[in-house]
């Protein structure tokens, strides 16, 4: 489980520090407001030996789009950046495991927009090699908000707590993920991820004005897709769909390509065309069969007396 990891070394104020020293002021934006934007960095030993992150540049990009769309200022060029994600990785990493990294910036000065001021915030945990076991799911209460009150393109923490609601209310039902609608009642994403219903051989995604986030790992799947012969589309997808469909799946970097087992307690049949997506996805993203669409960012494996004399810095 990755929240209950106290990993060493964490990167803020621009080197590796002891996590013990990651400390944020409480009359500091970040802890006043929530005022943060963050991404989610997956990355995989590759066959090579070396250590692949996945759509590095990406991230970077999306990150500094939700820093923009909140005021945020990130002037960290993407090589520093990338720098900083493989150093921290090299600090922490065991070659039986993969990691997440998590890229906050929280605003540590600054007061309602006037002289905001943010630290890039890198932690990383370890994550179980193999592919992501079926979930049981259900279809939450809660809903996720449309772009004119909390902007669902923004990647702010703040948008994570109707989906911490609707976790906990999951949780109550038996169901340890859970699908959020809009208000419109059409499906939106899960808590973490985004929904890739199969109807009739076809795959289907709320597109992001459904309240969906812009998704990387949607974009590579739609890709493989493309490769594997399986028709792709991002259209409206109706509460009604969920429970005709013939498989239903959470796409995102942390989840992959998951398949759900059941919804609100109705068991979900056999899902042949996930499984098959999710095999191709991990392939491609553990360089066993590399694919156009999965851009890795690789660094060989360090040797410990290089991170040794980098954390000591
Ligand atoms: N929706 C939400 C709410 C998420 O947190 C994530 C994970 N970042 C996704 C969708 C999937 O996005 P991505 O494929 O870029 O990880």
């Amino acid at each position: 489980m990755i929240k209950l990891q106290k990993p060493r070394w964490v990167f803020f104020d621009g080197a590796l520090r002891p996590w013990e020293d990651a400390k944020l002021h409480i009359s500091s934006e970040a802890v006043l407001r929530g005022l943060n934007v963050f991404e989610g960095i997956k990355g995989y030993w590759q066959p090579d030996g070396s250590f692949g992150f996945v759509a590095l540049r990406r991230h970077y990009d999306r990150l500094r789009q939700s820093a923009r769309l909140l005021h945020i200022p990130f002037e960290m060029n993407f090589t520093a950046f990338e720098d900083a994600c493989h150093s921290l990785v090299a600090a922490l990493y065991e070659p039986a495991r993969n990691m997440w990294v998590r890229a906050t910036l929280y605003v540590t000065e600054g007061h309602w927009g006037e002289g905001t001021v943010a630290d890039l915030v890198l932690t990383a945990y370890h994550q179980e090699k193999g592919p992501p076991q079926p979930v049981d799911t259900g279809i939450s209460t809660w809903q996720r908000a449309i772009d004119l009150a909390l902007p669902c393109r923004i990647k702010t923490s703040s948008n994570y707590q109707v989906a911490r609601l609707a976790k906990i209310e999951g949780r109550r039902r038996g169901c340890p993920e859970m699908i959020l609608l809009n208000q419109w009642g059409r499906v939106a994403e899960s808590v973490g991820s985004c929904v890739l219903v199969l109807r009739d051989g076809k795959a289907v995604t709320p597109p992001p004005w459904e309240g969906a986030l812009e998704s990387i790992t949607i974009d590579i799947v739609a890709e493989l897709c493309r490769s594997l012969g399986i028709p792709f589309e991002r259209r409206p997808v109706e509460r009604t769909e969920l429970l005709i469909a013939d498989e239903i799946g959470f796409v995102g970097t942390l989840s992959e390509v998951t398949t759900v087992r059941s919804i609100d307690g109705q068991p979900m049949p056999e899902a042949p065309i996930l499984a098959r997506l999710g095999e191709r996805y991990l392939a491609a993203v553990t360089g066993l069969a590399p694919h156009p669409a999965v851009e890795l960012s690789c660094r060989p494996r360090a040797s410990p007396s290089a991170i040794a004399s980098e954390a000591a810095e």
